[in-house]
């Protein structure tokens, strides 16, 4: 389903070049839930918006299904993006003076889905437990609350993969663990799920570590069968 192969992206700091991804070969099965772990500044983040989309190698193939992405002009892969990934961030990212229904109905109205909206919407938002406060805008919601309404975002369109990257990283334990059950039912629908984390705990609970190094990945490239 996801498959790279020697991904390359440098970036060009004040004259000096950073690997941030140096030749990253990676498949990722249909259904399976991994972990992608590494210190600060092993090219996870830059992976991941790669994988999802927000962001092009320098070189390199990735194909998702059985296109390749790798080199897809923007605006094609945000539509890509739009229709098969979702994506949950570190600071949740979401639009400050908006409602958690108007952010969650965002990605539908993207696509052009005008007649749906309120249903879809609220799907997603009652599966994330927060069918109470739809009216609510991100400053008024605890960091819990405002992860699960970027979760609801991120599946609002139904996506077979869905990409966090640190998703638990702003949080206590406790709400940690709370959005961690819910990447484990999203994940027992039968979708494909990539996290970035810190935390062993978190990592422990997917069913692969990949470990990268210096924009390489060390361990786990391979589903051990
Ligand atoms: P991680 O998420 O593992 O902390 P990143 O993927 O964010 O690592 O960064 C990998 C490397 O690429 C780091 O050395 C970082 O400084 C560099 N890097 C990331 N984004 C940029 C950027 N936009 N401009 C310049 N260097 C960057
Ligand atoms: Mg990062």
């Amino acid at each position: 389903m996801i498959r790279t192969e020697n991904l390359i992206k440098l970036y060009n700091l004040g004259g000096v070049e950073v690997r941030a991804l140096d030749g990253v070969s990676l498949t990722v099965h249909e259904g399976e839930m991994i972990a992608v772990t590494g210190a600060s500044g092993s090219g996870k983040s830059t992976l991941m918006n790669i994988l999802g989309c927000l962001d092009r190698p320098d070189s390199g193939s990735y194909w998702l299904g059985d296109e390749d992405v790798a080199q897809l002009p923007k605006k094609r892969l945000a539509q890509i993006r739009n229709r098969r990934i979702g994506f949950v961030f570190q600071t949740f990212n979401l639009l400050p003076r908006m409602t958690a229904f108007e952010n969650v109905e965002l990605p539908l109205l993207y696509a052009g889905n005008t007649k749906q909206v309120r249903d879809l919407a609220m799907d997603a938002l009652r599966l994330v437990g927060l069918e109470n406060r739809t009216h609510h805008e991100p400053n008024q919601l605890s960091g819990g609350q405002r992860q699960r309404v970027a979760i609801a975002r991120a599946i609002v369109m139904n996506p077979n993969i869905i990409l966090a990257d640190e998703p638990t990283g702003n949080l206590d334990s406790r709400t940690g663990n709370e959005i961690m059950e819910l990447f484990e039912e999203l994940h027992s629908q039968g979708r494909t799920i990539i996290i970035v984390t810190h935390e062993p705990a978190v990592a422990q609970r997917c069913g692969r570590q990949v470990h990268m190094v210096d924009g390489q990945i060390v361990d786990g490239m391979l589903q051990h069968v």
